[in-house]
Parts: structure tokens; C-alpha cells; sequence
């Protein structure tokens, strides 16, 4: 018999989508994956709005809320999404029309927020006041809980990790439209990026690479490269350490800013490089940080992996 007390949520994605039955402890119930067929909201918001009343038919008790994590900007004080690239959307009210379809409150938040709320409360960081979030997949993102309490900004837009500056001279333009970010250095598409740029260059040094690609440069992608890192390649080395190094500066960055008492690692790239991730990060940030921001954080890997976005979401019905 598990709680009676649950919340659906709603990992939406810019390819595909996970529903869930969540309970009060974080434990996922029942749990429905679509891939996006349509990304128009009319669609999408009809396939959460059966899929939710699926799951509340199937419950013994009644849902406490709707959470959804939306890869995109939201507007806090109306739950609207003002812009999701990913999907296309611009000024879709989701909050309203769901509640109104669902007749539950429905709480619409940022997709890495989400996952950040799931790590903080059911997660590598549960019970932690003071705890920064750090993202490292395709992007990167992030979420701060400072206090105990999530930072949301004055825009509902804190939070946003992988935009640090942090080369002002980098040339490499990122996804946001500045160029110098940690995200142009040491994210999933950059790491494939400086890779393809290098085999480019250098065919010789980039053999092993291209060729764990089966011959195609666009074929070289992170994963690849963090494997072949692994085996010793020379030219993975080259662009792995440098992501690396960039990765110290930016959360030297982020714990001489908000002296967190754990810094939290998560997402694709840091699942890839978890052998040498933390030490390689704590070493960083003893020898470059504050002191007394540096003696005081504890950097641990994300433990709910995947299921972050899904049951932070919930969370946000459920707490
Ligand atoms: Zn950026």
C-alpha cells in the first residue's frame, strides 16, 4: 500500500515526454513515456490532460496537483510559458487551460529547476539548505537553493548555470546567443563541437575518434569522446581536459558566489565522467576557491538521474 498522497508530474521535453504517479516520498507509481508526434501545444496538452485523467481514474485517492517542468522560459505569477525553443511555443497558458480541463492547481516551472527540486527534495541533496545544482548534458543548466529556499530571480529566471562568463575573450558563440559561457566549453555539444573542429584539423591525431564514429564527423558526438578519453586517446584528452578545466573555473565560480554546502553534479557529461568527476572538481576548488567557501562544500554526483525532472515536477504539487 503505498501513500495516499500524490501529485502527477510532467517531464516535458523538446523530443519527448514522461507523465508520472508520484508519491509523497518521490517513489513513481505509474509512469507513461511519449515521443513527440506533434509539438503543437494544443497536442501536447491534450495528450497530458488524458494521460493525467488516466492516472487519477486509476488512484484510490484523489491527485493533490499537477507539477511540469517546461524546457523554456515561464512566467511565475501566471504558470504561461513565454518561450520554449526547443518546442516552438511562445505565450501558451498552460497552467490555465490544464487547471481548467483537470479542475486541480497546476504548477508550471523550468525543466532544470524541476530536476534541481528533484535532487533537493528526494535526491543527492535531500535535506540541504544551501545547495547549487549543476546540470552537465546536451546544454548546461542548473538550479540554487539558498537558505532553503530554490532561487527564483526577479524574472523567474535564476538559475541559469551554463551562462556564466567565463572567458570573456571565448570566441566559441553559445547557444544563448554570448559567446565565452561554460556552456560553450564544457557542455555535451561543445565537448562533440571541439572535437569535430580537432579530428577536422588534425585527421591523423583524430583517427581513433572518427573511427569509433564509423568514418562520419557529425557521427562524433560527447559520449564518444568521453569513452575515448577513457581508453587513453590523446586528442580526447586534450578536449576532455579542457572541459574539465573549464568546468573548475565555473564551479569555483558558483561556490565563492552563493558558499554552498553541497555543489551537486548531474546530467549526461557528468554521468560519462563520474570515475574522475568529484575528485577532480574538489581538487579544483581547494587550490582555486575561498577558503572558506572552498572547506565548506561537499561535491557529490545526482542520484535520481533521469527521474529528476519527473518528481521534482510532482514535488511542486506535493510540498
Ligand atoms: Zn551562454
Amino acid at each position: 500500500m503505498h501513500d495516499q498522497n500524490w501529485a502527477i508530474g510532467v517531464d516535458l521535453g523538446g523530443t519527448k515526454m514522461e507523465i508520472g504517479h508520484v508519491d509523497m516520498l518521490g517513489n513513481v507509481h505509474q509512469r507513461v513515456r511519449y515521443t513527440h508526434a506533434n509539438r503543437h501545444p494544443d497536442y501536447i496538452m491534450a495528450q497530458i490532460e488524458e494521460t493525467a485523467k488516466q492516472l487519477i481514474a486509476d488512484a484510490v485517492s484523489p491527485a493533490l496537483g499537477l507539477g511540469i517542468g517546461v524546457p523554456g522560459q515561464i512566467e511565475r505569477a501566471t504558470g504561461r510559458v513565454s518561450f520554449a525553443p526547443n518546442l516552438q511555443w511562445r505565450d501558451v497558458p498552460i497552467k490555465k487551460k490544464l487547471e481548467q480541463a483537470l479542475n486541480i492547481p497546476v504548477h508550471v516551472t523550468n525543466d532544470v529547476r524541476a530536476a534541481a527540486m528533484g535532487e533537493w527534495v528526494y535526491g543527492a541533496g535531500a535535506g540541504c539548505e544551501d545547495l547549487v545544482c549543476l546540470f552537465i548534458g546536451t546544454g548546461i543548466g542548473g538550479g540554487v537553493v539558498s537558505g532553503g529556499h530554490m532561487l527564483l530571480g526577479h524574472s523567474n529566471s535564476a538559475g541559469e548555470l551554463g551562462h556564466t562568463t567565463i572567458d570573456w575573450m571565448g570566441k566559441t558563440a553559445c547557444s544563448c546567443g554570448n559567446s565565452g559561457c561554460l556552456e560553450a566549453f564544457a557542455s555535451g555539444w561543445a565537448i562533440a563541437k571541439r572535437a569535430r573542429e580537432a579530428v577536422q584539423q588534425d585527421p591523423a591525431a583524430g583517427a581513433q575518434l572518427l573511427k569509433s564514429a564509423e568514418g562520419q564527423l557529425a557521427s562524433i558526438t560527447a559520449e564518444k569522446v568521453v569513452k575515448a578519453f577513457f581508453e587513453g586517446d590523446r586528442l580526447a584528452e586534450t578536449i576532455i581536459n579542457a572541459a574539465l578545466e573549464a568546468l573548475v573555473a565555473g564551479c569555483v565560480s558558483l561556490v565563492n558566489t552563493f558558499n554552498p554546502r553541497m555543489l551537486l553534479l548531474g546530467g549526461g557529461v557528468s554521468k560519462g565522467l563520474s570515475p574522475i568527476l568529484v575528485s577532480h572538481i574538489e581538487a579544483g576548488i581547494k587550490k582555486k576557491g575561498l577558503s572558506q567557501s572552498a572547506a565548506a562544500v561537499e561535491v557529490v554526483l545526482s542520484k535520481l538521474s533521469g527521474n529528476a525532472g519527473l518528481v521534482g515536477s510532482a514535488a511542486l504539487a506535493l510540498l
